[in-house]
Parts: C-alpha cells; structure tokens; sequence
C-alpha cells in the first residue's frame, strides 16, 4: 500500500495546524510557532527552528511536508521578469531527475509555471502602479493545464491535467516572495498577485478560495485583499460565490472579444454564457464588494482589433464602468493568432479614450522567456 501523502504545511491555517500537531502530541501553540518561523522568517526546515524542543524539530520533520515539488527551471528575461517552472510529481521529487523532460507538444508533466513581475525601483517594467508606486507582482497558476482552452492560450493547449491544492497555490507565492526577501531586492517583499498563470480559477475554487485567505491573512503572506486580482473567462456561479466572500479581491474578466459571436471562437467557454449575462453577474460582484471590475482583452492581429470592436469593447465597459487592460498577444507556436500592429493597437486604444473609457495599455513582460500573458506552460523554441 502506498503511504498516506504527508500533509503540506501551505494547506494550513494555524487552528488547523494546530489540530494535527496535537495529534502528534505537540502542544497547540507549536502551530503558531511554526507559522511565525515560515512566514515571518522565511524558514521551512523545522530543524532551524530554535524556539522548538528537538523532540517537536525531529516529529515535523518527519510528519511535516513544508515544500511539495520542486523548481525544475528557472528563466530570467531581459525585462527582470523570471518564472520558475514547478515539478510537483514523484517524478519531481527524485533527485536524479535532473533535467526535466518536455513532452512531443513541448509541455511539462505535473508542472507548473508562475512569474515575478516587478516594476519600479530599479526596474525598466512599464507596469508600475498609480504614481509608479514600485509593485513585485506574482503571477500565480491554479491548475494544472486548463480546461478552458482559449484558442490563443498555449496553457489550455493539452487540456486539464488537474487542480493545483491550496497549498500548492500560496507555495508558489510564498516562494517567490523569499526570493524577492533574500536577493536584495530595493522593494524586498511582494506586493501584488494576479491568478492570470495556467487555469482557470474558477473552476477550482475550491482551492483558490483557502489560498485566497492565507494570501491575506495576518498569519499568512498578510497581503491586502486589493491587491490581489483573480482572472475569469466568465463563470457566473464562481463569480457570484467570490462576492460573498467578504474577500474584496479585484475581478478581472477577460473578454477578450467585445460581442457573443466573435467571444465564441476564441474562448470555448463563451458558449455557456452571453456577454449580457457576464455583465449582470459582474454588476452583481461590484454592489456585494464595492470592487470594480476590470476588462482584460487580448488583441489578436486581424481578428479582434478594428475599430468597430474598440467601439463595442467601450460600449461594455461604460455599462460596468470598468477599466479595460488592453494585452498585445504573443504569438504561441501551433497557435493561429498573430501579435496585432502597433498601428491597430494604439488606434484601439484611442477609440476606447474618445469614448470615456480608461484604457491601459499593459505592458508585454517577459516574452523572450515564453513567460507573458498567453505563454505559460509553454516549453519555447
Ligand atoms: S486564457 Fe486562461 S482560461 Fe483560456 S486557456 Fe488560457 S489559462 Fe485557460
């Protein structure tokens, strides 16, 4: 019989934590020691945690995974952005597997991708925040693979693998933020997350909701709520359960395509939802959290970068009042879409401002390491 996996430090809350320490007989309060040690120190071998009896170091080290998988890859770009590509498999877990092996259609196994954007102080990103506030942003992936399979999105290319644990979810941003706290970094810290990696988080609330409250828990990564940002293609249950949740967390809804027909021959999801309803169903998160939603949209060469779709884009966006993230795509290889001109682009988003509409122009981070919107989980040339 296989052994029963250990649990993973990342899946827990200190209450919870503290359950299943005292199963071990260790006192309670050793959960909120080892919470301070992880979070607020940086330190996941419990044998390097000095405030704790040898006896209570050797039984979580045993008992305890703090780290499940591990970084396969890492890649720097030129722009400062790098991602790590994180094994979580058995076949991750042997140390004689060097070199990760990448599939006949370039993906990896039981992988996944998240990506440090930092912009501002000291970096060139054109991303930074209101008053070019300096932001470490983390791009974190909830599934494994997607289900969606957008026809420009490398990441859905080979469909659903699986979802990722909520552990599994807060490791990545707990490792990148140690990272950001021992490299020297001007900022030093995270500041902001966005679910824009690989999957769909609404189709795994499941564990992006128990992620979600350690990201912004004071025992957590204690990160505010509006600086995190959860993307969907359109999933109104999902939508309607994130504003009950008294987690005032930035909705993104990608649109990608500004009417029902053209929406449906990008995102296959479309067809389960109209735009009208996507609207309804976002007005509805606004009045429940106070947050307004934003509009990601992929220009796609030739495709949906007209004028006429800038003109429909707009009228969607001031029925929401939202702000719209305009994304130049990145050509994927396989993948039909092209990257659009400069030209369309800017006409774009010109069309958006006469209209009223605040239109940024988000910037492209990270290409030449396959690690920008669109990308992910894609193994590169
Ligand atoms: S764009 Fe998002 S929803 Fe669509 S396939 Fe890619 S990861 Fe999935």
């Amino acid at each position: 019989m296989e052994p029963s996996p250990r649990p993973h430090f990342f899946d827990h809350t200190p209450d919870s934590l503290g359950d299943v320490v005292a199963g071990w007989g260790m006192p309670r309060f050793r959960a909120k020691q080892v919470f301070h040690w992880v979070y607020g120190r940086g330190v996941v071998d419990p044998l390097e945690m000095g405030n704790l009896s040898a006896a209570d170091r050797g039984r979580l080290k045993e008992n305890l995974a703090f780290i499940r998988g591990r970084v396969l890859r890492r890649q720097d770009a030129s722009d400062g952005t790098h991602k790590l590509l994180v094994g979580w498999g058995a076949a991750a877990d042997d140390p004689l597997a060097l070199a990760p092996v990448a599939d006949k259609n370039g993906f990896f196994a039981d992988a996944t991708e998240c990506v440090m954007i930092p912009a501002g102080a000291g970096r060139s990103g054109g991303d930074a925040g209101p008053r070019g506030a300096a932001r470490r942003t983390a791009c974190l992936s909830s599934q494994v693979g997607c289900p969606v399979g957008c026809s420009f999105c490398a990441s859905g290319l080979g469909g659903l693998d699986g979802n990722l644990t909520a552990g599994q979810i807060v490791q990545q941003a707990w490792m990148l933020d140690r990272e950001l706290k021992t490299s020297g970094d001007p900022v030093g810290r995270l500041t902001n997350v966005v679910f824009m990696g690989m999957g769909e988080p609404m189709a795994n609330l499941k564990a992006v909701v128990p992620a979600l409250r350690t990201l912004t828990a004071a025992w957590g990564m204690n990160l505010s709520a509006r600086k995190i940002t959860v993307s969907t293609v359109g999933v109104v249950p999902g939508i309607r359960r994130l504003g009950e949740l008294d987690l005032p967390v930035t909705l993104a809804l990608s649109l990608h395509a500004p009417n029902d027909e053209l929406r449906r021959q990008i995102i296959p999801w479309a067809s389960f939802v109209t735009i009208e309803e996507l609207v309804a169903a976002c007005r509805g998160y606004f009045e429940a959290t106070g947050r307004e939603v934003t509009l990601e949209y992929i220009l796609l060469g030739g495709f949906n970068d007209g004028p006429q779709h800038a003109a429909e884009l707009a009228a969607v966006a001031k029925r929401l009042r939202s702000n719209v993230n305009l994304i130049r795509y990145n050509e994927v290889r396989g993948l039909p879409h092209q990257r659009p001109s400069s030209e369309n682009v800017h006409r774009f988003q010109k069309v958006l401002r006469d209209r009223g509409v605040n239109a940024h122009l988000r910037a492209s981070r990270g290409r030449d390491i396959a690690a920008a919107c669109g990308q992910l989980r894609y193994a590169g040339p």
